[in-house]
């Protein structure tokens, strides 16, 4: 590897089935030093806590191994700016619980989909979601850690939040007060919301965009994901790395550019075959020598 990237943080979601300490052990085995998981059911609204115990073991199998940062990612049923009080309200104890886990286990990054404001205006959203993200956080103990919540950017579907770079830093503005924000930018979102990642021109632009609003140093997680569909399409489907519609040489491009030497990239491409999480892992690997 060149001496310039040697250092990137290089992974992908894993199951955690037998406890988070084996999924950070699992990651070195598949060529991996970062990784993403889901803390509790991503289907289900209860969870149960992290024990102390569970905590200490992450700690341990992360030291061990030299894995990091670890990456949680919300459950997908949260929604923090719906317009129905009862989903809101559920959206926001769970949210609450996604924190205490991301803490109890000593995550660095807890990624947010900012969700779905059906029903009202985009400002009535923004407002909502940054309300209820302040609310879920308020009096947890995360000052002092490297704890942040990333807000996802994602694939510009009508009516969620967070389909352009603008509204990704509209969301972490008018949270920055109440606690600590950052991005994750997800390449098959950015190339189906119908930003341009694949020509060199178009790649150089979409940069300036992101510098422009989200700023390259608030990138903390790039997930890295092919895609299966057109750019512009907004139809979320991930593909293996260098298979889909974005191909290689995006990837080479972000894994080599210093501006995100701080990224940890992430890969959540398909497992549809035993052996694919190590062959995305490795794809991404060789694209930062
Ligand atoms: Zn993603
Ligand atoms: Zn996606």
């Amino acid at each position: 590897m060149s001496t310039q990237t040697q250092n990137r943080r290089i992974g992908i979601h894993l199951s955690t089935t037998g406890g988070v300490d084996k999924a950070v052990a699992h990651a070195p085995e598949i060529g991996a030093n970062t990784l993403q998981i889901f803390s509790a059911s991503p289907r289900m609204w209860r969870a149960s806590k992290i024990s102390p115990a569970q905590g200490e073991q992450t700690r341990t199998a992360r030291a061990a191994h030299n894995v990091g940062p670890l990456v949680i990612h919300t459950s997908y049923l949260v929604n923090v700016c719906s317009q129905s009080d009862e989903v809101r309200q559920k959206s926001i104890v769970a949210f609450r619980g996604e924190i205490e886990r991301a803490l109890a286990l000593g995550a660095e990054y807890l990624v947010l989909h900012p969700g779905s404001y059906r029903g009202m205006t985009r400002e009535q959203g923004l407002y909502l979601a940054a309300e209820s993200i302040a609310r879920a956080i308020d009096g947890l103990p995360w000052q002092g850690t490297p704890f942040h919540i990333l807000i996802e950017n994602t694939a510009g579907a009508e009516f969620s939040l967070g389909g352009s770079f603008e509204q990704v830093a509209e969301q972490i503005e008018r949270l920055r007060a109440h606690a600590p924000v950052a991005a994750c930018l997800d390449t098959c979102h950015t190339h189906v919301a119908g930003y341009d990642l694949v020509s060199e021109s178009g790649y150089a632009e979409t940069l300036r965009q992101i510098e422009q609003t989200v700023g390259t140093k608030h990138v903390r997680v790039w997930h890295c994901n092919d895609a299966k569909a057109e750019r512009g399409s907004k139809l979320d489907r991930h593909e293996h790395i260098g298979e889909g519609k974005i191909g290689l040489e995006p990837f080479r491009r972000l894994l080599h550019n210093p501006e995100f030497a701080h990224c940890a990239f992430i890969a959540e491409t398909p497992v549809d075959a035993p052996g694919d999480e190590e062959r995305d892992v490795r794809a991404l690997l060789a694209l930062a020598e």
